[in-house]
């Protein structure tokens, strides 16, 4: 489907199907993000595509187009997106590859040296005895065998560069790893590793019958305050407000960018008790703190953060999760923003 569809974006007719696209995300209420109008795109351009079958079956039940199903949908079906997943992939296949070689080569040296010094041994005993051509002919063989232990340690120090070299391919794929799963301003946990880690941390609390919470945070007026002092002063803020979540994101716990001006912390192990201190720490540090405009030194004042908090039920997945702290979220903002939330009253009461 891809190829097809990509060259029909490149033809006079593509104007029409980008109108087309904003028409039906707007139809459909579905947010103009880069992602969401690719998505559209794609889904036009080629209806009968398993895509396309996708969209249809979830306007059919009338399930919402979210962010976060938007994200699945690319990783699923754009062709740049699924690259990067499936880069991703092979490098841990390619990292399991290379610990069996490395494996089967230590070995191999370690069989090889044994070998040789069974050899040495015999003849050393053997020196010992009158046995003549005996002897004569385990010189040879010694001799031999000598020879191939210098091949053997031209090989060793082949592979022992090999060795050095997958060590650096997987320093190299690790750092590529780490840096697919964060994000780049903040330096912060990204949306994608937000979700495994979620996801992860809902499958352990089930497993275990633990306990895990969820925390959602957005800068209070965070637009007005970019347009007012612009976008560089604007990603300041950003950074540091990552920066004081980040200081109570020590694992196990996990600091996410979830989106634009909205951050993100799971507690596993944690209860709403916890986290609510926690998040009122954040909320009170951040409000504390006259920023500066770097450029000029005026004062920008403080920002603020609203946030919601939920504690996870039992059986409960991330996405119903992910919804209730968000709607405790808005209920932060609806009480007058510079607060915290929680979804349960018993955790509000805590
Ligand atoms: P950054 O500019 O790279 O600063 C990193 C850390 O260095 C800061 O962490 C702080 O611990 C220290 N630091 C930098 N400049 C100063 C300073 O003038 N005075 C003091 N006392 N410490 C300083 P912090 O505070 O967590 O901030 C993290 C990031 O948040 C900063 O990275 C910067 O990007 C942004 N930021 C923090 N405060 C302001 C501010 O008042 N105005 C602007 N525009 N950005 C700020």
């Amino acid at each position: 489907m891809s190829a097809d569809v990509e060259t029909s974006l490149r033809a006079p007719k593509a104007y029409d199907l980008a109108r087309q696209a904003i028409a039906a995300m707007e139809a459909n209420k579905v947010w103009p993000t880069a992602l969401n109008f690719e998505l559209w795109v794609h889904y036009l351009a080629a209806k009968d595509s398993p895509l396309g079958a996708e969209i249809d079956q979830m306007l059919e039940a009338g399930e919402p187009f979210t962010d976060s199903v938007g994200e699945t949908l690319a990783a699923k079906f754009l062709p740049k997106q699924k690259l990067s997943g499936e880069i991703l992939d092979a490098g841990d296949a390619l990292s399991k590859e290379l610990d069996s070689v490395t494996r089967a080569i230590e070995s191999a040296r370690e069989s090889s040296e044994a070998y040789g010094q069974e050899l040495a041994n015999a003849s050393e005993s053997l020196a010992t005895e009158d046995t003549g051509n005996i002897k004569a002919m385990v010189d040879t063989l010694t001799q031999a065998t000598q020879r191939v232990r210098q091949e053997n340690e031209t090989l060793e120090s082949q592979l022992a560069d090999t060795k050095d070299e997958v060590g650096r391919l997987r320093e190299h794929l690790e750092q590529t790893r780490r840096e697919a799963m964060t994000d780049g301003l903040t330096s912060l946990a990204n949306r994608k590793a937000f979700d495994e880690a979620l996801e992860r941390a809902c499958e352990q609390a089930e497993a275990e019958g633990g306990i895990l919470s969820l925390a959602v945070l957005d800068i209070d007026h965070f637009k007005a305050f970019n347009d007012t002092w612009g976008h560089q002063t604007g990603d300041q803020v950003l950074r540091y407000v990552a920066s004081v979540i980040g200081r109570s994101g020590d694992a196990p716990r996990t600091a996410a960018r979830y989106g634009g001006e909205e951050f993100a912390l799971i507690f596993p192990g944690e209860g709403a008790r916890m986290a609510l201190s926690i998040l009122e720490e954040i909320r009170a540090e951040v409000a504390s703190r006259v920023l500066k405009r770097r450029s000029t030194n005026e004062d920008l004042g403080a920002v603020t953060l609203s946030a919601g908090l939920a504690e996870r039920h039992p059986g409960e997945g991330p996405a119903s999760l992910v919804e209730r702290a968000d709607a405790a979220l808005y209920a932060s903002k609806r009480g007058g923003r510079n607060r915290t939330s929680a979804a349960d009253p018993i955790a509000a009461a805590a």
